[in-house]
């Protein structure tokens, strides 16, 4: 059995991140979730041009460096600028031009005065306050000088960033193609939900949970369905499912029970199996192999097994591949408070499941209610992090902190 972190650093070792033959380009309004594979610049400063932070008056501030309440100076105004208008004129001394936030800087003006310092009387304003030198200007190119970067490689494209392309008018995006994962499901006891159970069956569920999380990470889940435990029938379907994926996970087979092929067919199709069993609880018997374009996910087919083997190794492993930044893959743990004690049979490294909480004091993990048996599903649901036992601990107290893995 594989220490965890040694048998996590070899599964990291095997991935070859996505290099720029991996790129595609896609529009803007396809690049939301997506992993941009190059740096991105622009044309344009940000501001364009000199701007107005405030709604109010364009000045020239030799006019106004000595103005007060007391001794306010009365300025003509010469021009309207709302937002969107190229100022026509330019503010010679004793003028100044109505301006709304965003609008251009005319010529002659170097000074904002705000709406709230200022009297309106027709067509002239009385400036109460002065303001200092070029105040509530923003300058052009102030926030970023057009041909810098603007973006880097390996990000994920969010609302923010869709907002700074958008702005950018960078119309066509270069992003990483989605990893491509193919998924099975081995078992001859495995049903379709719709499949009425005859006695001894149950649902394939993996297929659905599997799905459901690669689809999360917006990559590109390809189906192989429930395959038996016949191994010319699992033969194939591997040797298919390694040509056309970056990542196979199949669930089941993987133990060292008699219908458990899987491994040794792996090594008949010349896989190089790194990985064939871990110090971790639930998950043992995970089983991983390296092909020449694709690795080999062999997960416990118990079903919390085959989850939590998945975020806590195949996660990385397949977001290293997408191309994304190493601080964007890595696992993220933060200490939490235990609302529980932990037990464990202190073999294993052991990863209990349940929610964590933002509270006053700090995190807080709060175990999940009823048995933690890797064959029970049902209290997985509303997982959100996994709290860690280390190896020769078996009883962590409610009130003690803990490593605890966030899944979101
Ligand atoms: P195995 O590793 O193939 O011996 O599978 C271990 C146990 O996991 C089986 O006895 C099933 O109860 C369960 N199991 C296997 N495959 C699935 C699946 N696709 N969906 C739900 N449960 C499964
Ligand atoms: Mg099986």
């Amino acid at each position: 059995m594989l220490p965890v972190t040694e048998a996590e650093s070899i599964i990291l070792n095997l991935v070859q991140p996505f290099s720029q033959k991996e790129t595609e380009w896609v529009e803007l309004s396809a690049a939301y979730g997506r992993i941009l594979a190059d740096s991105v610049s622009s044309k344009l400063d940000f501001p364009h041009w000199d701007n107005s932070a405030m709604d109010g008056y364009a000045v020239r501030h030799q006019d106004i460096q000595d103005c007060n309440l007391e001794n306010p100076k009365t300025l003509e105004i010469i021009e309207e600028i709302p937002a969107g208008y190229r100022p026509q004129k330019t503010v010679q001394p004793r003028q100044a031009a109505r301006i709304f936030t965003g609008a251009c800087l005319p010529a002659g003006a170097d000074t904002i005065i705000m709406q709230e310092d200022t009297q309106r009387q027709g067509n002239s304003v009385k400036i109460l306050t002065a303001s200092k030198p070029q105040a509530f200007i923003r300058h052009q190119g102030s926030f970023y000088k057009a041909g810098d970067p603007l973006l880097q490689p390996g990000i994920v494209l969010g609302a923010a960033e869709m907002a700074v392309l958008a702005a950018a008018q960078c119309c066509q995006v270069p992003v990483y193609r989605r990893v491509k994962v193919a998924i099975f499901s081995t078992g001859n006891e495995l049903v379709e939900p719709n499949q009425p159970l005859l006695p001894g069956q149950i649902v394939d569920s993996n297929h659905y949970a599997l799905t459901a999380w690669v689809q999360s990470m917006n990559m590109e889940p390809i189906s192989f369905g429930i395959v038996p435990d016949q191994p010319e029938v699992l033969k194939s379907t591997i040797n298919q499912a390694v040509e056309i994926a970056d990542i196979v996970l199949s669930t089941g087979g993987v133990s060292v029970g008699d219908y458990d092929y899987i491994e040794q067919i792996l090594s008949d199709l010349g896989g190089d199996i790194q990985v064939r069993s871990v110090a971790i609880k639930p998950g043992k018997p995970l089983t991983v192999a390296k092909f020449p374009n694709c690795i080999y996910f062999g997960l416990p087919g118990n079903p919390v097994s085959a989850l939590v083997t998945c975020w806590r190794f195949v996660q990385p492993a397949i977001k290293k591949c997408s191309g994304l930044l190493p601080q964007l893959y890595q696992p993220v743990y933060v200490k939490a408070r235990l609302k529980q004690d932990l037990r464990s049979g202190g073999k294993r490294e052991t990863y209990l499941w349940g929610q964590l909480h933002w509270t006053d004091t700090g995190y807080e993990f709060e175990l999940a209610y009823g048995s933690h048996n890797s064959a029970n599903l049902i209290n997985l649901a509303q997982t959100t992090a996994l709290a860690v036992v280390p190896v020769n601990q078996s009883l962590i107290t409610e009130g003690e902190f803990v490593s605890v893995l966030r899944l979101n």
